[in-house]
Protein backbone atom coordinates (compact mmCIF):
# COMPACT_ATOMS: atom_id res chain seq x y z
CA UNK A 1 0.00 0.00 0.00
CA UNK A 2 2.93 2.42 0.64
CA UNK A 3 7.22 2.61 0.12
CA UNK A 4 9.55 4.27 2.24
CA UNK A 5 11.57 6.57 0.34
CA UNK A 6 13.72 9.67 0.75
CA UNK A 7 12.71 12.97 1.02
CA UNK A 8 14.16 16.42 0.81
CA UNK A 9 15.62 17.19 3.98
CA UNK A 10 13.42 15.33 6.10
CA UNK A 11 14.74 11.99 6.40
CA UNK A 12 12.69 9.08 5.07
CA UNK A 13 9.17 9.70 4.07
CA UNK A 14 5.69 6.88 3.51
CA UNK A 15 4.83 7.47 -0.49
CA UNK A 16 1.25 5.96 -1.53
CA UNK A 17 1.60 3.09 -3.69
CA UNK A 18 -1.71 3.01 -4.79
CA UNK A 19 -4.61 4.61 -4.57
CA UNK A 20 -5.85 5.13 -0.52
CA UNK A 21 -9.16 5.72 0.23
CA UNK A 22 -10.36 7.62 3.32
CA UNK A 23 -10.80 5.41 6.31
CA UNK A 24 -8.24 2.61 4.99
CA UNK A 25 -5.78 1.69 7.83
CA UNK A 26 -2.05 2.47 6.05
CA UNK A 27 -0.35 0.34 8.94
CA UNK A 28 -0.67 -0.88 12.81
CA UNK A 29 2.71 -0.82 14.32
CA UNK A 30 4.34 -2.37 17.43
CA UNK A 31 6.34 -1.15 19.56
CA UNK A 32 9.96 -2.25 19.44
CA UNK A 33 10.79 -0.37 23.42
CA UNK A 34 9.02 2.66 24.91
CA UNK A 35 9.02 4.39 28.72
CA UNK A 36 6.35 4.75 30.52
CA UNK A 37 7.42 8.47 31.18
CA UNK A 38 8.53 10.64 28.73
CA UNK A 39 8.23 13.69 30.53
CA UNK A 40 11.13 15.68 29.41
CA UNK A 41 13.37 16.33 32.13
CA UNK A 42 16.59 16.05 33.84
CA UNK A 43 16.37 11.83 33.65
CA UNK A 44 14.48 11.03 30.24
CA UNK A 45 17.81 10.40 29.16
CA UNK A 46 18.46 7.39 31.68
CA UNK A 47 14.56 6.30 31.34
CA UNK A 48 15.37 5.85 27.34
CA UNK A 49 18.62 4.15 27.74
CA UNK A 50 17.41 1.43 30.10
CA UNK A 51 14.78 0.62 28.11
CA UNK A 52 16.71 0.66 24.56
CA UNK A 53 19.47 -1.17 26.36
CA UNK A 54 16.61 -4.22 27.14
CA UNK A 55 16.48 -4.99 23.39
CA UNK A 56 18.83 -7.14 21.45
CA UNK A 57 21.44 -5.83 19.62
CA UNK A 58 19.95 -5.82 16.43
CA UNK A 59 17.14 -4.39 17.23
CA UNK A 60 19.14 -1.35 18.70
CA UNK A 61 20.43 -0.84 15.78
CA UNK A 62 17.09 -0.49 14.03
CA UNK A 63 16.42 2.68 16.43
CA UNK A 64 20.05 4.21 15.02
CA UNK A 65 18.57 3.75 11.50
CA UNK A 66 16.02 6.69 12.53
CA UNK A 67 16.43 10.04 11.71
CA UNK A 68 18.50 12.17 14.93
CA UNK A 69 18.03 15.83 14.22
CA UNK A 70 21.10 18.34 15.17
CA UNK A 71 19.59 19.29 18.49
CA UNK A 72 21.31 22.07 20.47
CA UNK A 73 20.95 20.99 23.81
CA UNK A 74 19.90 17.09 23.46
CA UNK A 75 22.10 14.21 23.20
CA UNK A 76 21.50 12.17 20.12
CA UNK A 77 19.80 9.39 21.91
CA UNK A 78 17.24 12.00 23.29
CA UNK A 79 17.01 13.59 20.09
CA UNK A 80 16.37 10.64 17.75
CA UNK A 81 14.06 9.51 20.49
CA UNK A 82 11.74 12.30 20.98
CA UNK A 83 12.13 12.96 16.85
CA UNK A 84 10.44 9.90 16.64
CA UNK A 85 8.50 8.47 19.13
CA UNK A 86 4.54 8.42 19.50
CA UNK A 87 2.81 8.78 22.42
CA UNK A 88 0.92 5.66 24.33
CA UNK A 89 -0.76 5.71 27.20
CA UNK A 90 0.25 9.31 28.56
CA UNK A 91 2.45 10.22 29.41
CA UNK A 92 3.93 7.05 27.97
CA UNK A 93 5.46 6.76 24.74
CA UNK A 94 7.44 4.55 22.41
CA UNK A 95 8.83 3.66 18.84
CA UNK A 96 7.33 2.41 16.16
CA UNK A 97 9.93 1.61 13.42
CA UNK A 98 7.43 2.13 10.28
CA UNK A 99 5.63 4.84 11.75
CA UNK A 100 8.83 6.99 12.54
CA UNK A 101 9.32 7.51 8.92
CA UNK A 102 5.75 9.42 8.69
CA UNK A 103 6.53 12.79 7.96
CA UNK A 104 4.33 15.72 9.68
CA UNK A 105 2.08 17.99 8.01
CA UNK A 106 0.12 20.49 9.57
CA UNK A 107 -2.32 20.14 6.59
CA UNK A 108 -2.17 16.05 6.93
CA UNK A 109 -3.67 13.78 5.05
CA UNK A 110 -3.43 10.60 7.53
CA UNK A 111 -4.25 10.14 11.53
CA UNK A 112 -2.25 8.08 13.52
CA UNK A 113 -3.42 6.99 17.02
CA UNK A 114 -1.89 4.47 20.09
CA UNK A 115 -5.01 1.70 19.85
CA UNK A 116 -5.17 -0.10 23.79
CA UNK A 117 -7.28 -2.79 22.41
CA UNK A 118 -4.34 -4.11 19.50
CA UNK A 119 -1.16 -2.54 21.22
CA UNK A 120 -0.37 -0.84 18.13
CA UNK A 121 0.16 2.79 16.56
CA UNK A 122 -2.37 2.79 13.98
CA UNK A 123 -2.23 4.91 10.94
CA UNK A 124 -5.67 5.23 9.04
CA UNK A 125 -6.16 7.64 5.81
CA UNK A 126 -8.34 10.76 6.79
CA UNK A 127 -8.90 11.41 3.53
CA UNK A 128 -8.58 9.66 0.22
CA UNK A 129 -4.54 9.67 -0.77
CA UNK A 130 -3.41 9.18 -4.48
CA UNK A 131 -1.17 6.93 -5.92
CA UNK A 132 2.55 8.90 -5.22
CA UNK A 133 1.71 11.37 -2.54
CA UNK A 134 3.47 11.66 0.56
CA UNK A 135 1.55 10.21 3.59
CA UNK A 136 1.58 12.93 6.36
CA UNK A 137 -0.19 13.13 9.93
CA UNK A 138 0.12 15.97 12.25
CA UNK A 139 2.36 15.06 15.18
CA UNK A 140 0.58 18.27 17.42
CA UNK A 141 -2.67 19.92 17.30
CA UNK A 142 -2.91 21.36 13.75
CA UNK A 143 -4.91 24.50 15.28
CA UNK A 144 -2.49 25.95 17.07
CA UNK A 145 -1.11 29.08 16.05
CA UNK A 146 1.96 29.39 12.97
CA UNK A 147 3.89 30.50 16.64
CA UNK A 148 3.23 28.02 18.76
CA UNK A 149 3.31 25.21 16.01
CA UNK A 150 7.10 26.95 15.18
CA UNK A 151 8.29 26.59 18.49
CA UNK A 152 7.14 22.92 19.28
CA UNK A 153 8.98 22.26 15.65
CA UNK A 154 12.17 23.72 16.78
CA UNK A 155 12.31 22.72 20.56
CA UNK A 156 11.18 18.88 19.65
CA UNK A 157 11.97 18.19 16.33
CA UNK A 158 14.66 20.43 14.98
CA UNK A 159 12.67 21.07 12.12
CA UNK A 160 10.93 24.26 10.24
CA UNK A 161 7.54 23.66 8.86
CA UNK A 162 7.18 24.39 4.86
CA UNK A 163 3.73 23.02 4.52
CA UNK A 164 0.98 25.47 3.20
CA UNK A 165 -0.44 26.53 6.36
CA UNK A 166 3.20 27.63 7.41
CA UNK A 167 3.27 30.17 4.62
CA UNK A 168 2.04 33.16 5.70
CA UNK A 169 2.72 34.90 1.90
CA UNK A 170 0.20 32.88 0.29
CA UNK A 171 -3.72 33.52 0.73
CA UNK A 172 -4.07 30.71 1.52
CA UNK A 173 -1.84 30.61 4.78
CA UNK A 174 -2.96 33.69 6.12
CA UNK A 175 -7.11 32.73 5.87
CA UNK A 176 -5.93 29.33 7.29
CA UNK A 177 -3.67 30.68 10.15
CA UNK A 178 -6.62 33.15 10.82
CA UNK A 179 -8.95 30.45 10.91
CA UNK A 180 -6.21 28.12 13.92
CA UNK A 181 -6.30 30.97 15.89
CA UNK A 182 -9.92 30.97 16.14
CA UNK A 183 -10.30 27.59 16.50
CA UNK A 184 -7.15 27.42 19.81
CA UNK A 185 -9.81 30.32 21.35
CA UNK A 186 -12.72 28.36 20.84
CA UNK A 187 -11.24 25.15 21.80
CA UNK A 188 -10.14 26.24 25.16
CA UNK A 189 -14.05 27.37 25.85
CA UNK A 190 -15.71 24.13 25.58
CA UNK A 191 -15.73 20.74 27.63
CA UNK A 192 -14.08 18.21 25.89
CA UNK A 193 -14.43 15.42 28.55
CA UNK A 194 -17.69 16.72 30.25
CA UNK A 195 -20.19 14.20 29.74
CA UNK A 196 -22.93 16.11 31.63
CA UNK A 197 -24.70 19.27 30.81
CA UNK A 198 -22.80 22.47 31.36
CA UNK A 199 -24.11 25.17 33.39
CA UNK A 200 -23.63 27.50 30.19
CA UNK A 201 -24.61 25.35 27.18
CA UNK A 202 -26.21 27.81 24.59
CA UNK A 203 -22.63 29.63 24.67
CA UNK A 204 -20.56 26.95 24.92
CA UNK A 205 -22.39 24.75 22.06
CA UNK A 206 -22.36 27.99 19.84
CA UNK A 207 -18.33 27.80 20.16
CA UNK A 208 -18.75 24.18 19.48
CA UNK A 209 -20.55 24.48 16.68
CA UNK A 210 -18.57 27.83 15.01
CA UNK A 211 -15.45 25.36 15.96
CA UNK A 212 -16.32 22.46 13.58
CA UNK A 213 -17.49 25.03 10.99
CA UNK A 214 -13.53 27.00 10.86
CA UNK A 215 -12.29 22.71 11.05
CA UNK A 216 -14.20 22.07 7.79
CA UNK A 217 -13.70 25.32 5.92
CA UNK A 218 -10.06 24.51 7.04
CA UNK A 219 -10.06 20.86 6.13
CA UNK A 220 -8.62 19.97 9.54
CA UNK A 221 -9.84 16.96 10.70
CA UNK A 222 -9.06 14.47 13.82
CA UNK A 223 -9.90 13.52 17.14
CA UNK A 224 -10.64 16.72 18.64
CA UNK A 225 -13.26 17.50 15.87
CA UNK A 226 -14.76 14.18 16.87
CA UNK A 227 -14.57 15.96 20.97
CA UNK A 228 -16.19 18.76 19.03
CA UNK A 229 -19.22 16.78 17.60
CA UNK A 230 -19.88 14.76 20.65
CA UNK A 231 -20.03 17.93 22.82
CA UNK A 232 -22.47 19.65 19.90
CA UNK A 233 -24.46 16.29 20.62
CA UNK A 234 -24.59 16.66 24.50
CA UNK A 235 -25.69 19.62 24.58
CA UNK A 236 -28.25 19.36 21.89
CA UNK A 237 -30.02 16.18 23.47
CA UNK A 238 -29.88 18.85 26.97
CA UNK A 239 -31.99 21.37 24.90
CA UNK A 240 -34.32 18.29 23.98
CA UNK A 241 -33.09 18.92 20.23
CA UNK A 242 -33.42 14.53 19.62
CA UNK A 243 -32.54 15.48 15.76
CA UNK A 244 -29.64 17.01 16.20
CA UNK A 245 -28.08 15.36 18.81
CA UNK A 246 -28.45 12.33 16.37
CA UNK A 247 -27.23 13.94 13.81
CA UNK A 248 -23.74 15.14 15.75
CA UNK A 249 -23.36 11.47 17.30
CA UNK A 250 -23.63 10.08 13.55
CA UNK A 251 -20.45 12.53 12.43
CA UNK A 252 -19.15 12.15 15.75
CA UNK A 253 -19.09 7.84 15.19
CA UNK A 254 -18.09 8.74 11.23
CA UNK A 255 -14.96 10.74 12.47
CA UNK A 256 -13.50 8.19 14.71
CA UNK A 257 -14.51 4.95 12.56
CA UNK A 258 -12.61 6.65 9.57
CA UNK A 259 -9.84 7.42 11.64
CA UNK A 260 -8.68 5.39 14.29
CA UNK A 261 -10.83 1.99 12.82
CA UNK A 262 -13.77 0.07 14.14
CA UNK A 263 -11.46 -1.95 16.99
CA UNK A 264 -10.27 1.69 18.67
CA UNK A 265 -11.68 1.72 22.18
CA UNK A 266 -13.29 5.46 21.20
CA UNK A 267 -14.77 4.41 18.34
CA UNK A 268 -16.51 1.32 20.32
CA UNK A 269 -17.63 3.85 22.80
CA UNK A 270 -19.15 6.38 20.21
CA UNK A 271 -20.97 3.88 18.71
CA UNK A 272 -22.16 2.84 22.44
CA UNK A 273 -22.96 6.18 23.18
CA UNK A 274 -25.13 6.41 19.84
CA UNK A 275 -27.36 3.29 20.52
CA UNK A 276 -27.97 4.34 23.87
CA UNK A 277 -28.76 7.64 22.15
CA UNK A 278 -31.23 5.97 19.81
CA UNK A 279 -33.19 4.03 23.05
CA UNK A 280 -33.51 7.68 24.80
CA UNK A 281 -34.82 8.96 21.56
CA UNK A 282 -37.35 6.16 21.17
CA UNK A 283 -38.65 6.89 24.76
CA UNK A 284 -39.48 9.81 24.28
CA UNK A 285 -41.39 9.42 20.95
CA UNK A 286 -43.03 6.83 22.40
CA UNK A 287 -43.85 9.22 25.30
CA UNK A 288 -45.04 11.68 22.53
CA UNK A 289 -47.65 9.41 20.91
CA UNK A 290 -48.83 7.74 24.06
CA UNK A 291 -49.90 11.54 25.30
CA UNK A 292 -51.17 12.37 21.85
CA UNK A 293 -53.70 9.39 22.08
CA UNK A 294 -54.47 10.51 25.73
CA UNK A 295 -54.86 14.05 24.11
CA UNK A 296 -57.67 12.22 21.31
CA UNK A 297 -59.39 10.11 23.88
ZN1 LIG B 1 3.15 23.43 8.65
Amino acid sequence: MYTIKSTLGKGQGLFAAQKIQAGVRILGDEVLFSITNSTINEGIGERISVSLGNLPPEQQQQFETLHCPDHPTWTPLVSRYLANCFEMKPPGSGIFLKAARVNHSCCPNAFFSWNSNLQCVTIHAMVDISAGDEITVSYIFPFFSLEIRQAVFRERYAFECDCPACNLETLTGQSGEHRRMRMDKLCLGVDKRNGGPSNNDEKELRMALDFIELAVDEHLDGEFLSCMYRRARECYEDKGLGDLALRYAEMELETVKRLLGGDHPVTIESARALEELKGRLAVVQQRERDGEKMDAS
